[in-house]
């Protein structure tokens, strides 16, 4: 059904791509991050929820929408999007043809975050998955109200007079943190332009974020006090950063945070555990109730991810078996 090519994931039957890395004719599109969603392409498939980032994105491209779970055709082979939890959008793809079906997953998470549809687990033959996090040394804990903890730090940090710059990636991860923030807070979050610009999208949709301020309005020449920033890391060299001061507090909110690898690339006075991809735990999970007879890992950590899943005595395999259409038929029952 899928193989891989060098433009990316390739449905021969119905002639698509998913996230292709190159222009082709028929792009499913599973969310608007720039490793996914790229130029040139001639015809664009997604949700409804996603085209407004997908068109901030790329620009105004032809876009075809849908409503999670409608069914839709490409060149006869049927279609359908179903939320993937990562991002407002986000989507997983299945694809039914021939009596076999596959999902092609994207980048999803399981944990709770208010500003997007969350995941959805769809029944398939073959499951394609991404695997971000896809070593045992990625799990975390569930449930934490990272809203608070990241309230409390810059609270203690607002009552020394110390400002807060929290880096986080402008589309997905700093809406969940506005979004986590809201109940919280009244005082605004300073926000990088880029970041206000996808706030805006979230808002329109009716998601609730924290009130905030974007830096392109602030004009001060002094520094500010006691007040948060969510910015990319570029801030710290940008003309506006005398609005910090000389005394300042940084702190990432990722993954990457957890697995002992607290400062990971850069030294940071705090970090939140705050991912937008499955843990080892949700992987293996999520595998388990796709029911899939067969499955494909995608990104780093495949080799953990695969070995484990054939010591559980699920079929598995790195992405890299989809080129050619290597694979083998499924056995059918
Ligand atoms: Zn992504
Ligand atoms: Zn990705």
């Amino acid at each position: 059904m899928l193989t891989l090519t060098p433009k990316g994931l390739y449905c021969p039957a119905g002639d698509f791509y998913i996230d292709p890395k190159r222009r082709v004719d028929h792009a499913v599109i599973t969310h608007a991050h720039s490793d996914h969603a790229r130029r040139g392409s001639s015809m664009y498939y997604c949700v409804h929820s996603g085209v407004d980032l997908l068109r901030t994105r790329i620009g105004a491209v032809k876009v075809k929408t849908y409503s999670f779970g409608e069914r839709f055709e490409i060149n006869g082979v049927s279609l359908s999007l179903h939320p993937a939890g990562h991002i407002l959008g986000s989507s997983q793809v299945r694809i039914e043809h021939g009596g076999e079906v596959w999902v092609a997953s994207g980048d999803y998470k399981r944990d709770e975050d208010p500003t997007c549809e969350p995941f959805e687990s769809v029944a398939c033959d073959v499951f394609v998955t991404e695997a971000t996090f896809g070593t045992p040394a990625f799990t975390w804990e569930k449930g934490q109200d990272l809203g608070l903890q990241i309230f409390e730090w810059w609270s203690r940090n607002r009552q020394r007079g110390v400002n807060s710059v929290l880096f986080a990636y402008s589309l997905g991860k700093a809406q969940r943190v506005l979004g986590v923030l809201q109940k919280h807070t009244r005082n605004p979050v300073h926000c990088d332009p880029l970041v206000s610009e996808m706030n805006r999208h979230y808002r329109a949709q009716g998601i609730a974020l924290a009130p905030t301020i974007c830096l392109s309005q602030v004009t001060e020449t002094q520094p500010l006090k006691g007040e948060l920033f969510l910015v990319p890391q570029s801030f710290l060299k940008s003309s506006q950063s005398h609005l910090l001061g000389p005394r300042y507090e940084t702190a990432f909110a990722s993954g990457w945070m957890a697995g002992g690898q607290r400062g990971f690339g850069g030294g940071y006075d705090h970090g939140f555990v705050m991912s937008d991809h499955a843990d080892w735990n949700d992987l293996l999970r999520t595998i388990k109730e796709t029911g899939a007879r067969r499955v494909y890992v995608q990104h780093r950590g495949e080799g953990a991810l695969v070995k484990h899943l054939r010591q559980l005595g699920v079929e598995a395999f790195p992405e890299s078996d989809l080129i050619g259409g290597r694979q083998e038929q499924l056995t059918l029952f």
